[in-house]
C-alpha cells in the first residue's frame, strides 16, 4: 500500500480474518488461518508457548517485579490475533507488578478477528475469562488507525489496525519489549520485512527487549540490520530454538527529524495539574489525568452545580470532508474514540444514547457531496452507510424528503452531565474561580485568580474556550468565539419522537424528558450570550426546512412552535482559523521565531533544536461545536503526553492538532 503524500496509509476498512476451526492435537476445535494455512495457537499448549517466547522471552515476571517509574511499563506487538499473548502479559503483570504501577500495550494487526470468533477463541481459556470479555466489549470496528481500550484501571490497550510495519512507523511512542508475533515469516514474508524492524528500532526504549518464535534467517539480519543484538534460545516443545534480544541505543525518529518543532517537550510526570474550564475538554482531561494517579484540581467560574440541569442534548457526530484529509482523519479517529469512550464511562447510557444519526443531503449539491464521501471512506456499513429517503424514514421514524448519510452507531449525550460525573472521578477536585494570569516558577505554575488567592500547581492545562488565548503565554494562539444559540420546546403528552438524531442545517436529537432540543445558530465574532428571538426564528425555519412532515406532526399532537414557547441555551464556542482543535504543548512563540528564522530563507535547513516551549503548560481548547467528538481524543492524548505513554493517534495527526502548527507553517512562509 502506498502512502499518502501527508504520511498517512490511505483511509480503509480492514478485512476481517476469516477463520476455520480445526481440531488440533488435543482434539478440540482452535482457531487456524486459511488464508496463512497457519494457527494462532495451540488449544494444547498455546498458552504454555506464549508464557514461554513472549513473556519469559522478554523477562516480564522479573520487570514487572522491579517496575517503580512513574510511567507505564510498554509491552508492543506486531500480530495481535486473538490477543492471547497480551492476555497473558496483563495476568503476569497482575500476579508481579507492584501497587501503582501501570501496563500499556501496544499492538498490531492487519486483519482483526470478528467479535464472535474473537470471543470463541478465547473462550479456549477460563482463567482468562475476565480480562476476555473487557477486550471483547471494547473490539473496535475494523477501520484502519489507532484504537484504544481501556482493559481495567492500571492497563490500556491500543490496538493499531493496519500493517504492522506501516503502522509502526506511525506511532508516537516507545516500547519497552517486543512480541514479534504473526504468522510464520515463510507463511508471511510481507510482514517480516526491514521496515518492520526498522519502525521497532525508532520506537524502543533504550534496552528495550524482544522475543519471537522464529529463527528464519530473514529475522535475524532484519533485527540485527536495525540495531538489534540477538541470541538464541531453546525454544517451546518440538521447536528447538528461538530469539531474544535487544536494542541498547534506539535510532532517532526521522519524522521529528525533519520536524524538530513538534518534538514534545520531556519532563517528570507531574504530581498535581490544574486544568482551567470544566466544559467537556476541561473534564475528561482532568478525569484522564486523574486516572493515571495525579492529582487534578479543575477550575471553572462556574459553579459544577450549575452545569447538571439544562436538558440539553448534545450530538456525537462529525461531519467529515468528502475527500480524506488530516482533519477528516481526525474526526473520525475522534468520533470512533468518544463512541467506544462513552460505552466504557456509562455502558447503561445514562449520559448518552446510540440512536444513531441521520445527515440529510437536502440539495443535489450535498448529495454528490455525500456520494464522493461514501466513495473515499470505505468505512463499515455499522460506521456510516449511504440512506434513500424512505430508508432515512424509516430510520427516523418519521417521513423524510432526502437521501441521508446514517451513522448507526452514532449517539446523543448529556453533557453537562457527562462533565459533572467527569469532574466527580477521584482525584480530581472542583474549583469554582476564574484564572486571570499564570506565572511559570521555578517549579511548576503559579496560577492568579481574580479574587487574589494564589493557587500552584506542577503544571496546567488550559481547556476553556475563547479565554484560553488571553494569557500571555496563548498570545499566539488564534481563536475566534461563535456565538450558538439552542431552542428547546417542551412537547405535549404524545408528540412523536425521532428515532435518529437528524442533522441538515443544525441538529435535532430524539427528545429526552419531554423536552425538543435544536439548533443551534452559528454567529462567528459573537460573544453576546442573551437570547434572542430572531435566532429562535431561524432555528424554527431550520427545523421546518429540514423536518417538515415531523414538524407537522408535532402541531397535530399540540405542540405549539411559536418563539416566545421556547427558551434558548446560549453558548459561546471556540474556533480555531484551520476549524482543527489544538491539543499539546503550548510553544514558546518567541524562542521559535528565533530558532527557526532561517526557514524562511531555506525550508530546507532544519535546524535540529526541538521546539521551546512552556514547560508544563498545555492545551486542549477550540473545539468549535464538534467537541463530543474531539475532546475525549484530545483528553487522552495530552494525559497520555503528560505521563509519557504511546499516544492513540498517528503522529501526522498527533502533529495535526499541534498548537504550534500555524505558528510554524508563518515562520516556514516568511509571514
Ligand atoms: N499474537 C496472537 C495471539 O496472541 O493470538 C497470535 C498471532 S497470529 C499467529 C498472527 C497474526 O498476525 C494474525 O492475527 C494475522 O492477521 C496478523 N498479521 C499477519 N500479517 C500482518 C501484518 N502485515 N501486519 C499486522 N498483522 C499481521
Amino acid at each position: 500500500m502506498t502512502a499518502a503524500p501527508d504520511g498517512l496509509p490511505p483511509l480503509a476498512a480492514l478485512e476481517t480474518a476469516r477463520l476455520d476451526w480445526r481440531s488440533d492435537a488435543s482434539g478440540e476445535a482452535a482457531p487456524h488461518s486459511p488464508a496463512f494455512d497457519d494457527v494462532y495457537f495451540s488449544r494444547h499448549d498455546g498458552r504454555a508457548e506464549t508464557e514461554h517466547v513472549f513473556v519469559a522471552g522478554n523477562r516480564l515476571a522479573e520487570r514487572f517485579r522491579e517496575w517503580r517509574e512513574p510511567r507505564p511499563f510498554v509491552v508492543g506487538e506486531t500480530g495481535f490475533g486473538t490477543g492471547l499473548n497480551m492476555l497473558c502479559a496483563w495476568a503476569c503483570f497482575d500476579a508481579h507488578a507492584p501497587a501503582g504501577a501501570r501496563l500499556h500495550l501496544v499492538s498490531t494487526e492487519k486483519f482483526p478477528l470478528g467479535r464472535e470468533d474473537l470471543a470463541r477463541a478465547l473462550a479456549a481459556w477460563p482463567d482468562l475469562a475476565e480480562r476476555g470479555e473487557a477486550l471483547v466489549a471494547q473490539w473496535p470496528e475494523p477501520v484502519g488507525g489507532v484504537h484504544r481500550l481501556w482493559l481495567d484501571e492500571r492497563v490500556t490497550l491500543d490496538l493499531h489496525l493496519g500493517d504492522a510495519a506501516e503502522r509502526l512507523a506511525l506511532l508516537e511512542g516507545r516500547v519497552d519489549a517486543w512480541f514479534l508475533d504473526g504468522f510464520a515469516p515463510a507463511k508471511n514474508p510481507e510482514m517480516w520485512r526491514p521496515e518492520l524492524f526498522k519502525a521497532m528500532a525508532a520506537r524502543s526504549r533504550p534496552g528495550a527487549t524482544f522475543a519471537t518464535f522464529s529463527c528464519a534467517g530473514v529475522v535475524k539480519r532484519g533485527l540485527a540490520a536495525a540495531g538489534f543484538t540477538w541470541h538464541k534460545a531453546p525454544g517451546f516443545g518440538r521447536k528447538r530454538e528461538m530469539l531474544c534480544g535487544e536494542i541498547a541505543t534506539p535510532p532517532m525518529d526521522e519524522r521529528r527529524r525533519q520536524t524538530p518543532w513538534f518534538t514534545p517537550p520531556t519532563a517528570l510526570p507531574p504530581r498535581h495539574v490544574a486544568v482551567i474550564g470544566a466544559g467537556i475538554a476541561g473534564a475528561s482531561t482532568a478525569a484522564a489525568l486523574a486516572r493515571r494517579g495525579i492529582a487534578v484540581t479543575l477550575i471553572d467560574r462556574f459553579a459544577r452545580a450549575d452545569l447538571g440541569s439544562t436538558h440539553l442534548q448534545g450530538a456525537l457526530y462529525v461531519k467529515l470532508a468528502a475527500d480524506t484529509n488530516r482533519q477528516s482523519r481526525t474526526y473520525l479517529a475522534g468520533f470512533l474514540h468518544s463512541r467506544r469512550w462513552l460505552a466504557w464511562l456509562d455502558p447503561r447510557q445514562e449520559l448518552w444514547r446510540a440512536s444513531g444519526v441521520l445527515q440529510l443531503a437536502r440539495s443535489e449539491k450535498e448529495q454528490a457531496r455525500q456520494a464522493r464521501f461514501l466513495a473515499n471512506h470505505p468505512l463499515p456499513e455499522s460506521v456510516v452507510r449511504g440512506l434513500d429517503a424512505e430508508a432515512a424514514s424509516a430510520a427516523a421514524g418519521i417521513r423524510i424528503d432526502a437521501p441521508a448519510l446514517d451513522y448507526p452507531d452514532a449517539a446523543w449525550v448529556r453533557p453537562m452531565e457527562l462533565c459533572v460525573r467527569l469532574a466527580a472521578t477521584p482525584g480530581v477536585t472542583f474549583r469554582r474561580g476564574e484564572v486571570v494570569a499564570l506565572r511559570q516558577q521555578e517549579s511548576g505554575w503559579m496560577l492568579e485568580m481574580a479574587t487574589g488567592e494564589p493557587l500552584t500547581a506542577d503544571q496546567v492545562v488550559l481547556a476553556g474556550a475563547v479565554e484560553t488565548a488571553t494569557f500571555a503565554q496563548t498570545a499566539s494562539l488564534p481563536l475566534q468565539p461563535v456565538r450558538g444559540q439552542l431552542s428547546q420546546l417542551t412537547l405535549p403528552a404524545g408528540a412523536p419522537r425521532l428515532g435518529r438524531v437528524v442533522c441538515a442545517g443544525g441538529y435535532v436529537p430524539p427528545a429526552a424528558d419531554g423536552v425538543l432540543n435544536f439548533g443551534a445558530t452559528f454567529g462567528p465574532g459573537d460573544t453576546d450570550t442573551s437570547e434572542r428571538e430572531a435566532d429562535h426564528r431561524a432555528n424554527l425555519e431550520e427545523l421546518e426546512r429540514g423536518l417538515p412532515h415531523f414538524v407537522a406532526a408535532l402541531r397535530d399532537a399540540g405542540a405549539d412552535l411559536a418563539p416566545e414557547n421556547l427558551t434558548a441555551l446560549v453558548g459561546v464556542r471556540a474556533a480555531s482559523p484551520d476549524k482543527t482543535p489544538y491539543c499539546g504543548p503550548v510553544p514558546d512563540a518567541d524562542a521559535w521565531r528565533e530558532e527557526y528564522a532561517v526557514l524562511a530563507k531555506d525550508a530546507t535547513r532544519i535546524p535540529e533544536t526541538p521546539g521551546g516551549h512552556h514547560a508544563g503548560l498545555w492545551v486542549s481548547a477550540a473545539h468549535g461545536s464538534r467537541g463530543m467528538a474531539s475532546a475525549p481524543l484530545c483528553a487522552e492524548l495530552l494525559a497520555s503526553r503528560i505521563c509519557d505513554e504511546p499516544l492513540p493517534l498517528e503522529q501526522p495527526l498527533v502533529d495535526h492538532l499541534h498548537p504550534g502548527r500555524r505558528l510554524i507553517r508563518d515562520l516556514i512562509r516568511g509571514n
